[in-house]
């Protein structure tokens, strides 16, 4: 780290010693702030990461501060923005600029820990959340839902003969498919709608704020835009339809049930056609769930 008359070596190592302690980015920033404070008094610390997508600051804020680049060898990580009370001094900035030294290794681990957490969310075909999180986004949203009061939809998707597009087309074919329907799909929700690859050729929608008519409708915008998509693949054209079925949580429901009836729901739109919708409410005695 810079040396600065201004810094002992016990600060500094405080500081290291604290800045070990983890792996989040909004943690190490609030440390790094704390710890600045002891030598230069400020309002807040802002950490800007267009690259990575991160944007925390200790305090709300509207302008950027004083910028302090940061960067590892050749590789940016980014920038500080410290906001002093009334305008920073050279001096103020030389210090901060020297302490924050401190912060390049463990910013950089941290990083890479995002990174590699985003990355196994995901699904590598499609690019959009992948089964593994879907449980836990989904009980948390059950949990704000409760908590605020306002409805919580799911809508559960499936590709309507799949199993022929692969067939007729090849697999590769299949892939490029499924990438086309994620990204029709994406294209017809709010950036609220959570949207999952949920199996191979099944979607699910989380859609918080929003009613089983609300989801109703959302699920009939994503059915219309996959029915005119057209999916070129080796010299084909591909088109697709899909069957949907949407559940709303209920008062006492948790995500399995939650689940479960979007699931019953999509096996009811199934056995009455395909490339429709059916929502708890459409109930058919002759038609028993799965
Ligand atoms: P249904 O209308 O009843 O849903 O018929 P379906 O053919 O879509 O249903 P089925 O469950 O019989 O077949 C699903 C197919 O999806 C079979 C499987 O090979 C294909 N599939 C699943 N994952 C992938 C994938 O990642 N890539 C490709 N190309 N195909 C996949
Ligand atoms: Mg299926
Ligand atoms: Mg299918």
């Amino acid at each position: 780290m810079a040396v600065h008359p201004q810094i002992d070596r016990d600060k500094r190592l405080q500081l290291i010693m604290a800045l070990q302690t983890t792996l989040d980015v909004g943690t190490l920033i609030e440390i790094f702030s704390h710890h600045l404070q002891a030598l230069v008094a400020h309002r807040a610390v802002r950490y800007l990461n267009e690259a990575a997508d991160v944007d925390v600051a200790t305090a709300e804020l509207g302008d950027r501060g004083e910028e302090i680049p940061l960067s590892l060898e050749s590789e940016s990580l980014g920038s500080l923005h410290l906001y002093c009370n009334g305008a920073c001094s050279e001096a103020q900035l030389r210090v901060a600029e020297a302490l924050a030294a401190a912060l390049i290794h463990p910013l950089r681990n941290a990083l890479m820990y995002r990174e590699a957490l985003n990355a196994s969310a995901r699904d590598p075909l499609t690019g959009v959340n992948n089964r593994s999180s879907f449980r836990s986004v989904l009980d948390r949203e059950v949990e704000l839902s409760r908590r605020h009061g306002a409805p919580l939809s799911l809508v559960m998707m499936d590709v309507d003969r799949f199993k022929s597009i692969n067939d007729e087309h090849g697999h590769l074919a299949g892939d490029l498919a499924l990438r086309s329907i994620a990204q029709c799909m994406l294209g017809c929700i709010r950036e609220s709608d959570i949207l999952f690859r949920y199996g191979g050729e099944e979607f699910c929608i989380a859609l918080a704020n929003t009613n089983l008519a609300g989801a109703r409708k959302l699920a009939e915008r994503v059915r219309r835009a996959l029915e005119i998509l057209v999916v070129r693949a080796s010299g084909a054209r591909v088109h697709v339809t899909a069957s949907f079925g949407v559940a709303t949580l209920g008062a006492g429901e948790d995500s399995t049930r939650l689940v479960e009836k979007a699931d019953q729901s999509l096996y009811r739109a199934k056995v009455l056609g395909r490339n429709r919708i059916a929502t708890q409410d459409d109930t058919d005695p002759a038609l028993k769930p799965r």
